[in-house]
């Protein structure tokens, strides 16, 4: 069989790829090593009948109205907005921090007198950095900021990356807000759903083509090698289109190295009740070893008596040699892009590889982001490709 197009990895990058590539009339072929479609957006039905996210809790928001659409093509969905709640001081209080976070860990006068501070200095603004907060003239607020750094930060991200915190870019630091009122949303996206019957029916939906076809439980790199910037598919030069979803420390050998990832043990645990928390995920910034425990019900909207599933996320090392160690994170700084980007520039020869995704880009994605990116890529590499085939 002849294939136009060759897709490594069968989560959104590729699966978005294959679709779009199929409707133009080519033969597509996707190679997944995982023994399901999905890639880290799988969702598995437990002996308890509960569906549950097998790589993590996934949740869906963007501002992108195409992106949305475009998955409107492929799933019904409901409205769900995603709330936090963290561990702190032994009371659940909103995350995001918020005024209600304020009001539950501050006796009331001194949670008010924050309050009226924060208003008066940062008037008409939704929300403010910790890191303003603690570079803030004023003793109260920059007290406050060193609060909520200590309490929601500091042991969190400590756990998650296993690095000193002064080693945190003041960047990422920058990120972590305070909201300026009572809004616990976690996001603020403009469309925030999750899929009616779940992700895994959504990628069938979206894989279902008679121009796909799908090898799972197999390593594209078997099948695939290169030699002197051309491709070998089956022992033989390949002209078609690579889309390659996977690591690229992998797709060369390892040869400038591996690249560093932060991995996740995550321990599933059964109850025979109807709830196990008050809220869809709790964080736990502080004493546990676990960094966030998820109840899948409130994700996937299923009211079942009595029973419920919920998920323990333990950070980890990530061993490129333990084939059960999965790249969850990379981890970005100055070294690491550096090290990404000599194996990038091997891909720059090889006219028809493309690299696609958190694994092939070494990038930090959001589904929404990794979906534009795929529908960015399917418009650029099928106009050249119509250049070519008019010269
Ligand atoms: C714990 C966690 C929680 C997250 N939560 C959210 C969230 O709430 N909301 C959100 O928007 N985003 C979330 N994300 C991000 C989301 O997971 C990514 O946007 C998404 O996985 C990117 O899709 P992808 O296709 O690039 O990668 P993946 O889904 O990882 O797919 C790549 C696939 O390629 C396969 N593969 C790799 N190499 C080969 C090979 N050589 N041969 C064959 N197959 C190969 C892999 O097995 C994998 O299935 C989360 C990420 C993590 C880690």
């Amino acid at each position: 069989m002849n294939y136009d197009v060759i897709i490594v990895g069968c989560g959104f990058a590729g699966s978005i790829l294959a679709r779009k590539f199929a409707e133009d009339n080519k033969k597509v072929l996707i190679y997944e090593k995982r023994n399901h479609i999905g890639g880290n957006m799988y969702e598995e039905v437990l002996d308890n009948n509960l569906r549950v996210h097998k790589y993590g809790p996934h949740i869906f928001h963007t501002n992108n109205k195409e992106v949305f659409e475009f998955l409107n093509n492929y799933s019904d969905w409901y409205f769900y907005e995603h709330k936090v709640i963290g561990k702190i001081d032994n009371q659940l209080v909103p995350i995001p921090f918020n005024f209600k976070s304020l009001e539950l860990l501050y006796d009331q006068k001194d949670a008010q007198k924050i309050k009226e501070k924060l208003l008066k200095i940062y008037p008409n603004e939704y929300k403010v950095s910790i890191l303003d907060l603690i570079n803030n003239n004023d003793k109260t607020i920059k007290e406050f900021g060193e609060f909520v750094y200590k309490n929601v930060f500091e042991n969190y991200t400590a756990k998650q990356w296993n690095i000193p915190i002064s080693e945190v870019d003041k960047s990422v630091i920058n990120r972590v807000p305070v909201i300026l009122g009572y809004d616990d949303r976690y996001f603020q996206d403009k469309y925030q759903y999750m899929p009616k019957e779940g992700y895994t029916k959504l990628f069938e939906n979206l894989l279902n083509h008679q121009n796909i076809t799908i090898k799972l439980s197999e390593n594209a790199l078997n099948d695939i090698s290169i030699n002197n910037n051309k491709i070998y598919w089956q022992n033989k030069e390949y002209k078609g289109i690579v889309i390659y979803t996977g690591e690229i420390d992998e797709l060369f050998n390892y040869k400038f190295g591996p690249l560093p990832y932060r991995s996740l043990k995550l321990v599933f645990e059964n109850y025979d009740m109807n709830y196990y928390q008050p809220s869809s995920v709790v964080n736990y910034p502080n004493e546990e070893e676990f960094t966030r425990i998820t109840e899948f019900k409130y994700l996937t909207n299923e009211l079942k008596d009595n029973q419920t599933t919920i998920l323990k996320e333990y950070p980890q090392k990530y061993d490129y040699q333990d084939e059960n160690s999965i790249p969850y994170y990379a981890i970005i700084n100055e070294e690491n892009i550096n090290q990404y980007n000599k194996y990038f520039e091997l891909t720059k020869d090889i006219p028809n590889l493309y690299m696609c995704g958190r694994l092939a880009e070494y990038k930090y994605y959001n589904m929404d982001a990794v979906i534009e990116r795929a529908l960015e890529l399917y418009k650029k590499v099928s106009s050249s490709n119509e250049k070519n085939s008019k010269k």
